[in-house]
């Protein structure tokens, strides 16, 4: 006994000693620091564990290290981050393709296929992700965060908000054409009243939420002067309750807002991110600016999911598609802080996630700024500046590379070649 006690004693010796002495050198053709927007050429990255220990000349680098990565014909950068992710969502063209999820689907069957999904993501190089919400999969984001942590699955680093907050009745896809009778699951938690509403942040976050996620507004429609508006969901005290409880937890705000209806009550409640704000007017991106909210615009899926749903019957994602570039372009001069959030899932994760970065490309913004949507700004948003979105000492080893120079072709973002997460590599090229 006493020997099998002291066999285990050295084995547990030995694997930390290995395990502390594991380092790994990456040699970079060129290496981008998202935070000068510089490109450094002929740099080794010196990872440590699961951190980066420095980064140094290859000229001068002499230092022995247990593997040695070659990296020389790849752009190097940091690991992307998408602000507004889906894992247990497998796209949602129409209220259908919703309904056979949610009224189909078991919790365990939509998670066992969100495995996948997160799987996807860290293969796309997005090594973090805030994943807004589980759509009527309850908890089920906290367990793949869980089992990705503990190196059950592979995935990215994940925020989760659980299941979301809206009013009885509210939420846009709702069974409302199913019989009555049944009591079916509901894409987010429902709240009447400031209590409900307190009970519900509570609840998610003992749960797990790292974030709280509201749906302010519904039933958009365009005026005729072209100005979009929509009904609010949240009465004054509900949505303030919400966002003092979410406040007073030290935790985020997010709100799906469309239009001022929504995103002026958000933003006055404490919302520090607007997720999709595709009808926000000029009011709404002064009060932005001035309080220093995140706008992740979500464009592709829109693009996307437009002209399936006008088939279906609903134009409003039309005409979101025909108003989305005149309003990035005017929210970029402005000044609101832009930040790369895609939707995955609310589209099918076989389809890219590094699409988006390609619009705002084309709508006026430079490659390197599109590029730091998704790792500086992320990580402010995140509160993981210096962790995330940057390859520097301290830094987690969030590591991918592409072939060719992504600050002069932006689509290659979508051919991610090589993926490390946490000083682990998932992905090498072909
Ligand atoms: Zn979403």
């Amino acid at each position: 006994m006493r020997k099998i006690f002291l066999w285990f004693i050295f084995s547990v010796c030995i694997a930390s000693q290995t395990d502390a002495q594991k380092t790994i050198a990456i040699k970079c053709g060129q290496l981008l620091d998202t935070k000068s927007g510089q490109i450094l050429s002929n740099q080794i990255i010196l990872v440590k564990d699961n951190k980066i220990d420095g980064i140094v000349s290859a000229n001068a680098f002499n230092q022995k290290t247990d593997s040695f990565i070659d990296l020389s014909n790849y752009f190097v950068l940091p690991g992307l981050i998408d602000t507004h992710t889906h894992v247990l969502l497998q796209g949602d063209i129409t209220s259908d393709d919703y309904a056979v999820q949610l009224f189909k689907e078991s919790i365990p069957y939509r998670t066992l296929r969100a495995v996948r999904s997160a799987k996807i993501s860290l293969e796309n190089g997005f090594t973090t992700i805030r994943d807004l919400e589980t759509e009527g999969a309850m908890y089920a984001d906290a367990d793949i965060k869980k089992a990705i942590n503990n190196g059950v699955i592979p995935g990215p680093r994940m925020f989760v908000a659980t299941r979301a907050i809206n009013t009885v009745g509210h939420y846009p896809i709702s069974p409302k054409e199913f019989n009555w009778e049944l009591d079916l699951p509901k894409g987010i938690q429902e709240i009447n009243g400031a209590d409900e509403a307190r009970r519900a942040v509570r609840e998610q976050i003992a749960h797990g939420a790292d974030w709280i996620k509201i749906y302010a507004d519904r039933g958009y429609y365009q005026l005729p002067d072209g100005s979009f508006r929509s009904l609010p969901n949240f009465t004054a005290e509900e949505i303030n309750a919400v966002a003092d409880e979410t406040i007073k937890s030290r935790k985020k705000l997010a709100a799906h807002a469309m239009t001022r209806d929504g995103i002026l009550a958000a933003i006055n409640a404490g919302a520090i991110s607007i997720e999709h704000g595709s009808g926000m007017d000029d009011e709404c991106i002064k009060l932005m600016v001035q309080k220093n909210v995140y706008w992740c615009p979500t464009i592709f899926v829109n693009e996307y999911v437009a002209e399936g749903r006008a088939k279906a019957g609903s134009i409003i994602n039309m005409q979101f598609k025909q108003a989305a570039p005149a309003l990035f372009k005017k929210a970029l001069t402005a000044g609101v802080k832009i930040v790369y959030g895609t939707d995955i899932g609310g589209y099918d994760w076989n389809l890219p996630q590094a699409k988006d970065f390609e619009y705002m490309v084309q709508w006026g913004m430079n490659n390197i700024k599109a590029i730091q949507t998704a790792t500086i700004v992320a990580a402010q948003l995140l509160d993981q500046e210096g962790l995330i979105g940057e390859i520097k000492s301290g830094a987690f080893a969030d590591i991918i590379a592409v072939k060719g120079d992504p600050t002069k072709d932006i689509t290659l973002l979508q051919q991610v070649q090589w993926v490390m997460k946490d000083g682990i590599v998932y992905k090498t090229s072909k």
